[in-house]
């Protein structure tokens, strides 16, 4: 067993003076580039794309940030992508576009891609030009990744693609997806025969997006079905067989950024606004609490970040930033419709901060899902303290 202590450290984690100097110029850049947007559209964050948005986010130099510099990127650490991320999610700018090509696909095609792959696709991330998506969840296989079914079988023209991948999100605008797939069918422990591929979702015949209706009445996530896809051998990123251990190296990225506990920071900026208007004592303990939890889970995710800044193991402490984020988050909507009183309501002449609590309260149930569900980030934080 490992020492508790040593499990539990959140040495403070500090933006250094680069990643500081950034913030004002973002916050102008937002203050000019989200006066378009209504709170409602806001309330999206990540969950929101623009193409065009993203492309002015990478021509401010504010994507690929942590891409080296001769493929496009500034050659920066991710605390200087923190800065940038948390000012754009707090205002609710529509970063979902770029949002995973970003925080990991980019990062993990530099660490392991090809030559070819690098030359091609980081540039494009960095210009904002090119949406990715991650094709892991499959019908039968969401938290035992391992056994899912999908196969890449290698034939003489390239990699035969067949299965069922689900929840992807961003499919249907995505030019690529970074799935994982069986190649080697015989492999014991099962998940030792994964590999990942980059796949062509525009160009690859065989390929079939649908998109799936969520409880708000819009598509984001969608069903992507391979039938006799064929890719070129250039299409493997980085070891045939080693997709396993790749996709795991992603995860502590995937699990511990801003994102993790700002998915009702529009709600949280709303509320505020209101009750500026007022004197309302009983509120301004409840947001004190609001605050304390904000205070605490960015201590703990910029600590993360750090430590992965400087290449150190903490995908525990980062499942632990995305358990109690995605609790916090999940009884925003709840506390926020204690403090105000008011009903949740999507109508176009409801006010504001209806629209954005109706909007996040049937968005909140997946939050504890998406990235790993709570049981799944409790029962990993349980096994690292050797009681399962
Ligand atoms: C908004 C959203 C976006 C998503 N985007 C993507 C994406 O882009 N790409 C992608 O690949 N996937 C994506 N997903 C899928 C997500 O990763 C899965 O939903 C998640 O891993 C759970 O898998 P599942 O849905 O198959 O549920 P299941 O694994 O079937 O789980 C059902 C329930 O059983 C519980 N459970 C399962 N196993 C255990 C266990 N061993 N112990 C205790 N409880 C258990 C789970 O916690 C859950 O409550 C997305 C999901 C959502 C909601």
């Amino acid at each position: 067993m490992e020492s508790i202590v040593d499990l539990l450290r959140y040495d403070p984690g500090q933006l250094p003076a680069s990643a500081e100097n950034l913030r004002q110029d973002v916050r102008d850049f937002l203050a000019v580039e989200m006066k378009q947007y209504s709170a409602l559209t806001r309330a999206y964050t990540w969950d929101g794309a623009d193409q065009t948005f993203s492309e002015k986010m990478g021509a401010k130099g504010w994507l690929g940030m942590t891409l080296p510099k001769e493929y496009g990127g500034a050659g920066l650490s991710n605390l200087e992508r923190y800065v940038v991320a948390e000012e754009t999610l707090f205002a609710g700018a529509p970063v979902g576009y770029h949002w995973i090509a970003d925080r990991q696909s980019g990062p993990l095609i530099a660490r392991i891609g090809t030559e070819k792959q690098k030359a091609d696709l980081l540039p494009r991330i960095c210009r904002g030009e090119t949406c990715f998506s991650i094709g892991m969840s499959e019908p039968n296989s969401g938290s035992d990744l391992a056994s899912l079914q999908s196969k890449a079988v290698r034939t003489d023209e390239g990699w035969l693609i067949n299965g069922t991948k689900l929840w992807t999100t961003n499919a249907h605008i995505a030019s690529y997806m970074i799935g994982l797939f069986r190649t080697d069918l015989n492999a014991q422990p099962k998940h030792a025969g994964f590999s990942q591929f980059i796949i062509d979702l525009k160009n690859t015949p065989g390929v079939t997006v649908r998109p799936i209706e969520d409880l708000t009445g819009r598509k984001h996530f969608n069903e992507v079905v391979f039938e006799n896809a064929l890719v070129s051998d250039d299409a493997l990123l980085g070891t045939e067989n080693d997709g396993w251990r790749q996709v795991g190296s992603e995860l502590a990225i995937e699990r511990s950024g801003p994102e993790r506990f700002l998915s009702c920071a529009v709600l949280f900026v709303e509320l505020l606004k209101v009750l500026e208007q007022g004197d309302d004592q009983s509120a301004k303990r409840e947001i004190g609490s609001i605050l304390a939890n904000l205070v605490t889970l960015r201590s703990m995710s910029l600590s993360v970040s750090g430590k992965l800044a400087q290449g150190d193991d903490v995908s525990l402490q980062a499942v632990i930033v995305k358990d109690l984020g995605a609790e916090f988050e999940q009884t925003l909507p709840g506390i926020v419709q204690k403090i105000v009183g008011i009903e949740p309501n999507l109508s176009d002449d409801a006010e504001p901060l209806a629209q954005v609590l109706a909007l996040l309260t049937m968005l909140a149930p997946s939050f504890s899902l998406r990235g790993g569900t709570v049981e799944i980030l409790r029962g990993i934080i349980a096994k690292r303290l050797g009681i399962s």
